[in-house]
């Protein structure tokens, strides 16, 4: 049994906190939310009345919160000041690469080990228990952060020192927002050159047009697995999220001079998309703007 500090218990934290205690470990939860709190207590975590409780006696601190500034408070204003010096602190929130690395800076010369590990997998993963971890962090402190992770992991991978799980996450993200946008004008352009949708799946996902986004999250319903397509785009990665993490990549092109012009245009195209009212819709449905059909997915 471990004693985890959990803080931020929302759509993924809520069912990552619930992952720990259902592991056997004491889980001492905080949430700004009322609601998150007590859905926390609902499934067996003790409720802490703030940060600096939860964490106070914490042999492992995990944090999962909307953006980069709420991870600089929380860590700067709370747990670096309350949390004791032996605990391990892991940061699973998507934030830029610099805060992430601000923030291990400070906990490392605070006396801490640190890591950022954002994740891959959405709510269900979050709730099953089966999220990819990326992790940065210093290789001597990877076993004890990989094992603190095991409740709520499928698979849990070090991309490098501090900052590199948070640049493995953007980077994969946009190279994920561009490989659909990708599939999704090849399906619109085949639709209009009357080839039908199961046929061109059938080819593509047999030729070098072939990716996950076409072979495992296509965004035609009806046409090879399961997806979000054939649940009216309901579901899935919404398309704000993704517009987050594009956003990330093209700060980070910006700060390093890193050239990233499909980043840039998928960023715009999510942006139009979600600027439409539809940025609660999985991201695939970007299909229906390329398609010139909107009105179908109101
Ligand atoms: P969310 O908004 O549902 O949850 C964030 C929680 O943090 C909220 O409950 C909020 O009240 C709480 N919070 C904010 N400030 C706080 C503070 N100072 N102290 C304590 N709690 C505070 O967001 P989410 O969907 O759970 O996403 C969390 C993180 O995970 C984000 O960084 C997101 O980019 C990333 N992520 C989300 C998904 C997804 O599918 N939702 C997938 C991968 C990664």
């Amino acid at each position: 049994m471990t004693r985890v500090a959990f803080i931020g218990l929302g759509n993924m934290g809520g069912g990552m906190a619930a992952n720990q205690a259902g592991a056997g470990h004491q889980v001492r939860a905080f949430d700004v939310s009322a609601d998150a709190m007590a859905r926390a207590v609902s499934t067996g975590c003790q409720a802490a009345a703030s940060v600096a409780e939860a964490v106070a006696d914490a042999e492992v601190v995990i944090t999962m919160l909307p953006a980069g500034p709420h991870v600089r408070s929380v860590y700067g204003e709370d747990v670096l000041k309350n949390a004791p010096k032996s605990a391990l602190l892991i940061d699973c929130s998507t934030i830029d690469v610099e805060t992430a690395r601000d923030v291990a800076r400070q906990a490392g010369e605070a006396g801490f080990r640190f890591a950022d590990a954002p994740v891959s997998g959405g709510v269900m993963a979050a709730e099953a228990g089966t999220l990819a971890f990326m992790v940065g962090c210093n290789a001597g402190d990877f076993p004890a952060v990989e094992a603190a992770l095991e409740p709520m992991s499928r698979a849990t991978i070090r991309a490098g020192e501090h900052g590199a799980g948070q640049a493995a996450k953007i980077c994969n993200n946009m190279l994920l927002g561009v490989s659909m946008l990708g599939v999704c004008e090849a399906f619109a352009l085949a639709e209009k050159l009357g080839l039908a949708a199961e046929s061109f799946f059938d080819i593509a996902s047999k030729s070098s047009g072939q990716c996950w986004s076409l072979s495992t999250y296509c965004p035609v319903p009806g046409v090879g697995p399961q997806t979000p397509a054939d649940r009216g785009f309901d579901g899935g990665f919404a398309t704000a999220m993704m517009l987050k993490d594009l956003k990330l990549a093209q700060g980070a092109a910006a700060q390093v001079g890193a050239s990233t012009p499909m980043g840039a245009q998928a960023e715009a195209l999510y942006a139009l998309f979600a600027a439409n009212g539809f940025g609660g819709k999985d991201f695939s449905a970007v299909i229906q703007l390329l398609r010139g059909r909107l009105s179908e997915l109101a």
